[in-house]
């Protein structure tokens, strides 16, 4: 099966899935989307209302915003892969229960098999603590991490951005470094032609690359 068969797939598990009780308030289920090819995927926090009345991940203000950041790193929405930690819409958009984000980790990991991205961004503190989960996102925005064979880039949520004005230049920043940060990493080696390299596979371990910090 090809990629966008296996996200097919998937997505259509994610339509019907009963595994914990937020499809009690689902509309829609908000599987992601975007390029199966991609070699940078967003993983954001889960739908809000917009997204489950469309069942399409960042279609409210912060998708909004969240175009203007991709443009400012050099993306286009269709370029890239984007999806959720979290697939329905917790009530009132309260953050994820423990017993939510283990129940649908599953549809992520497979999603993030799927796609093989080199580098995924994570967009808030929840996306983030799946892949560093002792950080906090106040300390490692921006900055570029290797977990398990791919580079996390944890950045602000974009509604934090727009909840508290004064992150907005950050926020910006953060993507407009996001292309040197990951041209860095393939200056190191570690990414060739959206492939790890096969001598990577060993190291397990998270591993913050201090020679890359200083780009920011
Ligand atoms: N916020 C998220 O984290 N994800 C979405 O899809 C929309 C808003």
């Amino acid at each position: 099966m090809n990629t966008a068969a296996i996200l097919q797939e998937i997505a259509a598990q994610v339509a019907v899935c009963e595994a914990c009780s937020l499809f009690h308030s689902r509309k829609n289920a908000v599987p992601g989307e975007g390029n199966p090819d991609s070699e940078i995927m967003f993983i954001g926090e889960g739908p809000g209302f917009h997204e489950n009345e469309q069942g399409r991940p960042f279609v409210g203000q912060a998708g909004k915003f969240l175009d203007e950041l991709l443009k400012e790193a050099g993306y286009i929405r269709e370029q890239v892969f984007i999806a959720n930690v979290v697939k329905c819409r917790p009530p009132g958009n309260r953050d994820p229960l423990p017993d939510e984000l283990a129940a649908c980790g599953r549809f992520l990991d497979r999603q993030i098999d799927a796609i093989n991205p080199c580098v995924i961004v994570t967009l808030g503190r929840v996306s983030m603590g799946k892949f560093l989960p002792n950080a906090k996102i106040s300390e490692v925005h921006g900055k570029t991490f290797w977990v398990q064979d791919r580079l996390i880039v944890p950045m602000y949520h974009p509604a934090a951005a727009l909840h508290q004005p004064s992150l907005k230049p950050t926020v910006i920043e953060d993507f407009k470094a996001l292309p040197a940060a990951i041209e860095s990493a393939r200056a190191a080696g570690r990414i060739i032609t959206g492939q790890v390299r096969a001598d990577d596979v060993e190291e397990k371990k998270v591993e913050e690359k201090p020679e890359q910090l200083s780009l920011f």
